[in-house]
């Protein structure tokens, strides 16, 4: 599932594509795609609109358009976007289809049907279910050591699903959050409120430096139209985490074998030395 870094790499690549062109039509193939809204009505209100920028907020991609409207999507499991030229066809699970004056289409893609979409008003983009609960970004000013210190002080929960509930801590996911997690070295079980100023100090350091590098690492990766996620593909996730997806290797700091932890469901590399509790 795409975390912060490919929803940013997504959106950035999406603004080079499709930035400035006008929406002459667009159709939606998956009804449950935009739950809101009946084919006709998703397409009226996107049509005649230009795509003035295309942005992210947490998870989420937004489409801003010249009709004061807002495209809000969520890739969820397995969502893409291509953009296709008039004689290529549709991938075989197309949800939703954007069409630009000069024929070529961005696609909406979706093999698992998880992907979600909504349309707001620019101006209350915010105030939907979607965004209004989500933390503060995690570059932006709002989210900084004080802000962390005070989340983190307010439960009992370990500290690994504090860092996955997106009210808390935005952008993260299961591979972003036990990267951070090791750099800091903290341990997943902890509970947040028993955390050191010392080891919450790292941590606001550790997930601001490993989104950040995830996205620089993907932007290097050519932009390919119909392929646009081999970009993070090729770069963030290429193999060089720290502890996720390494279980029994090597701590790369002091050698010791990686363990898997399970929490909610949901496992943890981690490793045992570094990230005492
Ligand atoms: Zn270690």
């Amino acid at each position: 599932m795409p975390e912060l870094p490919e929803v940013e790499i997504v959106a950035r690549s999406l603004s080079e594509l499709v930035e400035g062109l006008e929406i002459a039509a667009a159709a939606l193939h998956r009804e449950k795609l935009a739950p809101a809204f009946d084919p006709k009505e998703f397409a009226r209100l996107l049509s005649g609109g230009r795509i003035d920028s295309v942005g992210r907020r947490g998870k989420h991609i937004l489409f801003e358009l010249s009709s004061n409207r807002t495209l809000i999507v969520h890739l969820r499991m397995s969502g893409k976007f291509v953009l296709l030229e008039p004689h290529e066809p549709n991938p075989k699970f197309t949800h939703a289809e954007l069409f630009f004056p000069d024929e070529r289409r961005l696609v909406f893609e979706d093999q698992r049907h998880f992907g979600y979409m909504n349309i707001a008003e620019t101006d209350h983009v915010s105030d939907t279910p979607e965004i209004s609960k989500l933390a503060p970004e995690p570059f932006s000013d709002d989210f900084n050591r004080e802000y962390l210190t005070r989340v983190l002080s307010q439960t009992r929960r370990p500290i690994k699903d504090v860092l996955l509930d997106q009210s808390k801590v935005c952008g993260l996911g299961n591979i972003y959050a036990a990267e951070s997690m090791f750099l800091a070295r903290v341990n997943p079980a902890v509970p947040a409120n028993r955390i050191s100023a010392i080891k919450t100090g790292r941590l606001f350091t550790a997930i601001r430096h490993v989104l950040r590098e995830s996205i620089e690492q993907g932007l290097k990766a050519m932009l390919d139209r119909t392929n646009i996620e081999n970009r993070y593909f090729n770069g963030s996730s290429n193999g060089s985490w720290l502890v996720y997806d390494r279980e029994g290797q090597p701590c790369v700091n002091c050698g010791r074998a990686l363990k898997r932890m399970k929490q909610s469901g949901r496992s943890t590399v981690y490793c045992p030395r570094c990230q005492r509790k």
